[in-house]
Formats: structure tokens, sequence, C-alpha cells
């Protein structure tokens, strides 16, 4: 049914839904609630509590205009002794005429603490003289909306929604096995929806929105199922076309990895393997490599080159940043121009003529593996044959920027692709996010690497952090000095980092003191990260562009300013960059006192843990997904009830029950449609 079939919505209106992922009537149903108010009942003023939400009656004992900065209305009412403050700051005159003193008023809103006593500001209130307005029969919900249509008009619309069902106008189809709903002793759908739009009167709001009742179980259940049968689609999609299968030729790869100068990890020689069993499949491989910083994903996308190219595909690897990239193209050159692979760089800061040459070597096969940023994926890169993309650092890049990439191969041939990261993600959140994706974890470190030494600091003590620095430097080890995003914008975060360096220059005699930041140009900052890389440098002031890829051994002290203003995966991506080499590495954390109770348990947590699975954990249940996954993805999950980290639990039982779903296509349709509906991320482009 049309929503355009409800009573007066128009095509205007329907645009307006529309962009909320309405467009059925039945879509209405399943769009819920945020919260709830309780207008069933009026609260005496002696026993209103600050920081809740009340209906209150009294009657106007005064109306006051209140000059200050600027002009605002002050009623106040009482009932049987008790006050409360009404306040104003937009009002017409008409309106504060109309508080005469001896009215009756009605009023709904928070009440918070004021100046003179507990105060609404900006209440809802209705005048009225000797019968108090009806009250609600039933608890108010409050709908999530978009501009234009007010949490009252689609309350109205989910109403009219309600009672096409209940006048059996309306359908709504069950969707979930039998087994499961027996399994949890489910209500039927339609006692679920009623109980969650509509609740009985006397329910405890709070507990209504913080448990999982029965009836909201099985929506979240239906909403997780439906996540996960979106996911699977969108992975059999991208395996619809054929991919060239990389037969194990094994001559290149041999030869690779003898001339390594050690011998690979227990744990890479494992997704090295888990990697070659997807691509000897005439099917697009599509796998993520989760590994902590410094677990040589490297090597295990160098491996995973070498195979394509014995196969005659050419390989894109596309990193997020020129330093990353550049790094890459020099570890790619240094292993495999001596086996006579040709390597090309493809930015786009490149001069013309480089880059003449690059997509001229790209577009007739002489280019074997590609190194770049977004150029890579541009309209005018054109390869003779594509057979592999390594995509570096992945969370940097949107879904949309993959299908790029796996448009650029061959007609009617699907890209093998291999995403690597080096933000550990816990289980339960990469198989929500990254459902579509099959996943190989490196949890082996090379080794002899030492655990990193962590310290907590107050900002007060940093003439001791910057003597320690020097002491380092004068001892021919290197450090870093990271100053993070202070000011939002990006010229006055390069300008701190810019005066740290001067500052540092000046305080550290004899210490050459280099300087990268985001607004650099492309190659005096790869003149500074040479530089550093060749020892010249020794202390290095950065902002948080340092964060990824950066390998220099010699390193192993690490400064991060005002460490509290950085989320834990960043930091402990930062803290990455030292422990590269023989001798111990330190990490200080310096931050700005007072130190919340959070930022200190967060802080806490990396002091006492270098592991990054662990890190992310905790940081899923402190901060929730977005900080762990970044908020674009976090987002792009768009779940409506559920909710990763409350839910979590039922995800591997919610993953086995897609499979019931393969001989229903049908009930997978509808199930996506209900749930999901255009907001199909994962499939779109
Ligand atoms: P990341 O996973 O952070 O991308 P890299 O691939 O950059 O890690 O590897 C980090 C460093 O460890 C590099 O200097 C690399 O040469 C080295 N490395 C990789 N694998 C091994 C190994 N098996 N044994 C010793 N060193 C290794
Ligand atoms: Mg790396």
């Amino acid at each position: 049914m049309e929503i355009t079939q409800l009573n007066g919505v128009g095509p205007a209106l329907a645009a307006k839904l529309a962009k909320l992922g309405l467009h059925q009537v039945e879509d209405l149903l399943f769009h819920l609630p945020l919260r709830y108010q309780d207008r069933t009942r009026v609260t005496p003023l002696h026993a209103l509590t600050p920081r809740s939400q009340h209906l209150v009656d009294g009657q106007i004992t005064s109306s006051a205009l209140q000059r200050g900065r600027r002009v605002s209305l002050r009623v106040s009412i009482s009932q049987n002794g008790a006050h409360l403050g009404l306040r104003f700051m937009h009002f017409h005159a008409n309106q504060a005429k109309s508080f005469t003193e001896g009215r009756n008023i009605r009023c709904f809103g928070e009440v918070r603490p004021g100046p003179q006593g507990l105060e609404m500001v900006h209440p809802e209130y209705q005048l009225f003289d000797d019968t108090p307005p009806p009250l609600a029969d039933q608890l108010t919900p409050i709908y999530p909306t978009t501009e234009g249509i007010s949490v009252v008009r689609i309350g109205q619309l989910i109403e009219l929604a309600w009672q096409q069902l209940e006048h059996q106008r309306l359908h709504i189809e069950e969707l979930l096995p039998q087994q499961l709903i027996k399994q949890y002793q489910l209500p039927s759908l339609q006692s679920s929806l009623q109980q969650l739009h509509y609740p009985k009167v006397g329910v405890d709001i709070q507990q209504l929105e913080s448990q999982v009742t029965p009836a909201k179980l099985r929506l979240v259940l239906e909403e997780l199922i439906a996540h996960q049968l979106t996911l699977s689609r969108a992975k059999q999609q991208t395996q619809s076309l054929p991919a060239p299968a990389l037969a194990a030729v094994q001559n290149l790869e041999q030869q690779f990895i003898q001339q390594l100068p050690f011998s690979l990890t227990g744990a890479q020689r494992r997704v090295w393997s888990e990697i070659m069993a997807d691509v000897s499949q005439p099917l697009p491989m599509v796998r993520m490599v989760q590994g902590d910083v410094g677990s040589g994903k490297t090597v295990v996308a160098a491996l995973a080159a070498c195979r394509a190219v014995d196969n005659g595909c050419q390989v894109a690897v596309l990193a997020p940043t020129e330093i990353l990239a550049e790094q890459h193209l020099h570890n790619f050159k240094h292993w495999l121009e001596p086996l006579g692979v040709t390597v090309v760089w493809l930015t786009g800061k490149q001069k013309t003529k480089p880059k003449r040459d690059a997509l001229a070597a790209i577009a007739n096969g002489t280019a074997q593996i590609v190194i770049g940023t977004h150029a890579l994926f541009q309209d005018s890169v054109e390869y003779q044959h594509l057979g592999l993309a390594v995509i570096d650092e992945q969370h940097r890049f949107g879904v949309a920027q993959r299908h790029c990439l796996v448009a650029k191969a061959p007609p009617n041939c699907g890209l093998h692709q291999l995403v690597m990261t080096a933000t550990p993600i816990p289980r339960t959140l990469a198989m929500s996010a990254y459902g579509d994706l099959d996943h190989s974890v490196i949890d082996e470190l090379p080794p002899g690497r030492k655990p990193i030494n962590s310290v907590l600091l107050n900002n007060v003590r940093r003439a001791d952090v910057i003597e320690r620095v020097h002491q380092a430097c004068a001892s021919g080890q290197q450090a870093y000095w990271i100053c993070p995003l202070i000011e939002t914008s990006e010229v006055l975060q390069c300008e701190a980092a810019e005066d740290t360096a001067l500052l540092l220059g000046q305080q550290l005699q004899g210490v050459n003191v280099g300087l990268v930041h985001g607004r650099l140009a492309a190659a005096d900052k790869a003149q500074v990260m040479a530089q550093f890389k060749a020892g010249e440098i020794q202390l290095l002031v950065a902002t948080t562009v340092i964060e990824v890829g950066v390998d220099v051994p010699n390193a192993n002290l690490m400064v991060i300013d005002n460490a509290e203003r950085l989320g834990l995966a960043q930091l402990h991506q930062l803290r990455g960059r030292v422990g590269r080499g023989q001798a111990q590495s330190h990490c200080l954390f310096m931050y700005q006192a007072p130190l919340s109770r959070m930022g200190r348990e967060r802080l806490d947590i990396l002091r006492q843990s270098n592991d990054g699975f662990v890190i992310a954990e905790k940081d899923l249940q402190l901060r929730g997904p977005g900080e762990v996954l970044g908020t674009r993805q976090a987002g792009a999950i768009g779940l409506r009830v559920a909710d990763l980290i409350r839910d979590a639990h039922l995800l591997p039982q919610v993953k086995s029950m897609t499979s019931t779903y393969a001989s229903h296509p049908a009930k997978t349709d509808q199930l996506i449609a209900r749930w999901v509906g255009d907001n199909q991320i994962f499939s779109k482009v």
C-alpha cells in the first residue's frame, strides 16, 4: 500500500517521508519510537524531580519580563504551596499578556534546576479556567523525523497506518522462522509493534527505553537477520561475475620469500594460505586482513601480488595517504624489482610527464604492479588486465571507492580484493559492519619485538619530558612528538605543530627537529620522512598524519600531546610507530589535567595493554561503534532497534539463521525491504 493512499499524504509529504525511508504504509509501522513521554498523569509540583519530563498543573502567581543580555519572560506557578518557574526566551507580546495572575495552566516539559528553584524552559502549555484538559490515555511515542515533518505529524501518520492494520486493510507478514519464534517464545508481530508504538499506561518508561522486552527482542532479531541477509546478498552480488583463478605457479612467491631477510610468522603463513585458497577459485576474493600495526601485513599483500603477477594479472595497491603509498612503493620496489617485476607509481599530485608514462604503462600492461592513492581509480586510468586490488587501511575508503576500483577489471570480470586494516575490529562488530567480507587475522607480531612501555603524564611535567627526549636523541636514538587535533581546523592544527616544532627546536640544543603535517607539499613531506629514516632528523614533530605506515625501527620514543583528545584505536595506531627495532621503546601519553574518570579509564587501558583487539573491545564498550569504526562506517550500519553492543550475543545465532532463508527468496526480499529498505549501502553503487 503506497503511502500516498493515506489521508492527507500528497506528493510533497511523500517526498519528505521518502527521506526517512518511508515509502509504503507498512514502512510507517516499522518506524519505531526513539523515546516516550508520559502525559497520562499530572505530577504534583512538590514531587517534581529535576532532569526528567513531567506534566504539571498550577495557578499563575506572577508573570514578569526580565532584562538580561536579552529580554525573557518569567512566569511563576504554584500548587498547594509548591512552586515552579516557567521561562520563555522567545514569545509574542500577546502571549506574555495571556499569563494573567490566577489563571490555571497545564505544562509539559523537562524540569531543571534554575537560578530561583526548579523551572521549565519553553514548556508546552495550555491555559484553562475551570476544567483541566483531558489526560492522554496512553504513553506518547516520540518518533525520529526529518526537516519539514513535525514529531506530532509523524505520530499521526503512524496512527493512521495503525488503523489500517487494525481494520485489516493492511496485512503484515510473519517473516521469522517458526523455530526461532518457539525458541524465544516471541509474541506475534502485531502485538510486538503495538507494545512499542503504544505501550500500556503504567509501563516504566525507563525500562521500556533501555530493556529488551520480548516484543523488542522480536524486532531486534528481525532487524539483525535482515541486516545479515543484506550482507550476504552484497557478497553474492560481488561474486556474480567470475574472476581469474590464479594458479599456484609458485615461482615468484618462492623467490620472494627466499630473498626476505626474515622468515614468515605462523600467522602470516596462515593468512597467506587463506588468501591463496580464495584466489585459486574462479570467483572474486573479498577478504579483509586485520593485523595490529607492525604485524607484517605488507609482506602478505606482496605474496598475493606475486601470485597475480605470475598469472599475468595486474595488481593495484591503494593507500589512503601519500606517505603510506610511498612506503608501499619503497617496499614493493625493494622486494620485487630484483625479481624482474615492474612497479609503477601513480598519484594525483604527479607531474604531467611521469603521469602520462605511468598511464601508458598501465594501459599496455608493462606496469605489473601499480601503487598509489585515489588516482588509481580515476576515470582516466585504464588497466590492461587488472586482477587484484590491495586496499590498505580500508576504513579510510568508502564502499563506493572500492566499487570504482572493481569497475576497472576487464569487462564482465570480477576483481580479487584484499583489504587490509590495522584497526582491530571486535568480532561482533566485524560481522555487522563487514559481514560481506571474509576475514583473516594476523594475530602474531614478528619475533623479537619488545612490548612498548607506556606511561601517562600530566602536562605539568612537560619540562621533564623534553629533557627525556633530549637524552634519547643525544644517545643516538630517534623520537616522535605528536600534536593531535586540538583545533578542528586543519590550518590551526598544522600551525600548532609548527609552533611546537619551533619551540622544541629552540629548547633541544644539538637536535635536528623535523616537521610533517597534512598541508606540507608531498615532495617536502617525502623529504622530511626520508631524512628521518636516514637518521639526519632525530626528532619528528607531526600531526596525526603520521599514524599509518611510517616504519623507522631506530625511533623508539614517542610523545603524544593531549592524548585525552584522541580515540583509543588511534592512539594505539600512533604508538605502533615505535617498538619496531631491537631497543626497548617508550610511549609517553601526556594529558591536560583534570582528566575525567572515563578519560583516565581509557588511557589506563592503553597503559596496560598492547593488544589492539583488547583495546578495540574496550573502546567499543566505552564509546560505541563510532569510535572503533569511524562514524561514517558505524553510521552506515544504520540499525534501528538493534544495538550492536547490547545485542552482540545474538549475532552468532542470527548469522546461522540466515541460511534458513536460502530456500525462501521472497521472504528474504520482504525482510530486507522492511528493515534495510533503500538504505542498502552495502550493495549500492
Ligand atoms: P603492518 O602490518 O603494520 O603494515 P608491515 O608490513 O609494515 O606491518 O611490517 C612491519 C615491519 O616488520 C616491516 O619492517 C617488515 O619488514 C617487518 N616484518 C614483517 N614480517 C616480518 C617477519 N615475519 N619477521 C620479521 N620482520 C617482519
Ligand atoms: Mg601497513
